[in-house]
Parts: structure tokens; sequence; C-alpha cells
């Protein structure tokens, strides 16, 4: 869990990598939809305002990836539980929670700043990226639709309000884990990795 542009997504993918277990994002999986699913524009207009989708569309898709078999052993999942009703709704039964902080302002700065090339799929901050490598993208990079001010401060009102309740339950629960989210990416994961450790070897 995170504010938007914590680098949850990023953070993520490095964790399935190291752990061999696949992670699966609720964003990714309501924006890959197929066209041909009689609820897909339904949720495609949810998401263009930065509003969570309904949660039977999302819990869905959700239920059905992690009764695939490469899930057998655990899997990493980024982006349910944002409100108390998505737990209510699918309680997917989490082993342990990772918080990753960094303020508001820096949030902002980090996806309005977001852009995907489109040419490799890869994401890129126009703050942080050289500017050689800009320029062999320019003209292919593309920013999600919501990704502008707007919609980046809507969803952030969503995280303060309801996704901070569930966490402080998850905290409660002592599942808690929370990682500082400031820095570059591998800084960051050597935190998630050493808090890990912590965890699992009980100190
Ligand atoms: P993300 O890629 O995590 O920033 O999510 C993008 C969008 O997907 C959100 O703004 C919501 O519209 C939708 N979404 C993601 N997770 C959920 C969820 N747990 N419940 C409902 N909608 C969601």
């Amino acid at each position: 869990m995170g504010p938007q542009g914590s680098g949850k997504g990023t953070q993520g993918e490095m964790l399935s990598e190291y752990l061999g277990i696949p992670l699966i994002s609720v964003g990714g999986l309501l924006r890959e939809m197929p066209k041909t699913h009689p609820r897909n524009k339904e949720a495609e207009e949810y998401m263009e305002r930065g509003e969570l989708v309904p949660y039977d569309i999302a819990a869905e898709l959700i239920q059905e990836r992690i009764s695939l078999p490469d899930c057998i052993n655990g899997y990493i999942l980024d982006g349910w539980a944002r409100e108390k009703g998505n737990l209510e709704y699918f309680n997917p039964g989490f082993d342990l929670v990772l918080h990753i902080l960094i303020p508001r302002e820096e949030s902002v700065k980090r996806i309005t700043g977001r852009r995907i090339c489109s040419s490799d799929g890869e994401t890129y901050n126009i703050y942080t990226l050289p500017k050689e490598e800009l320029e062999k993208c320019k003209g292919n990079l593309i920013q999600r639709e919501d990704d502008t001010e707007e919609a980046v401060n809507r969803r952030l009102d969503i995280y303060y309000n309801e996704t901070q309740k569930v966490i402080n339950d998850f905290e409660k629960e002592g599942l808690l884990i929370e990682i500082d989210g400031v820095g570059t990416p591998e800084e960051v994961f050597e935190r998630v990795k050493s808090a890990l450790d912590v965890r699992k070897n009980g100190r």
C-alpha cells in the first residue's frame, strides 16, 4: 500500500522477482480488461475520473486472476483494500501489508510527471529521466488519462481519507510494515528486503 506515486508498482515488481511470486495490480487488471467485457465501458469511465470502480467488477477480475496456477505459492496484491468496503466485499486474507510512505507534494509531482513509452512500455518520469533519454523516447511518451493533477488529487483524497482507515486496521492486526519511500527504487527496495528479513527472523 502507499499513496499514488509512492513506487508501489515498481517495488511490487522488484519484490515479485525477488520472491518468485506474481505481482497482481488491480489498476493493471482494470486497464487490461477486455474491450468485449460487458462492463468495460463503465469501468473506464470511473477510472478516467480518478474514482474507484464498483467493487464487484474489480473483485471478479482479482478472483479470476488469483485462481490461476502461478498464484499457488502466493502473490503480491497491489491496489486492493483502498477502502473498507473493498475488504467487506472480498477479503483475500493478507499475511503481511507493506506500506510505502511519501509526502503528498511528492505524490503529485511524481504522478503528473509520469509518462509511459508507447514503444517499450516502460514508465518514465520527466523530472528524473536524463535529458538524452527523454529525447530518445520523445514522441512516444504518453500520459495516463488519470495522471492529471485533478484526477491525482481526487485519488489522493480517497487515499488519505479512506485508505488510511484500512491501514490503521492492518496496524492493529499486527500486519503492517512501514517503509520510507523517498529515495531511488534500489534504496527503497533495500529497506523492503531488510524489513521483511526482520519480520522473518522475528527480531
Ligand atoms: P492505479 O493504477 O492503482 O493507480 O489504479 C487506477 C484506477 O483503477 C483507480 O483510480 C481506480 O479507478 C481503479 N482501481 C484500482 N484499484 C481499485 C480498487 N481496489 N477498487 C476500485 N477501483 C480500483
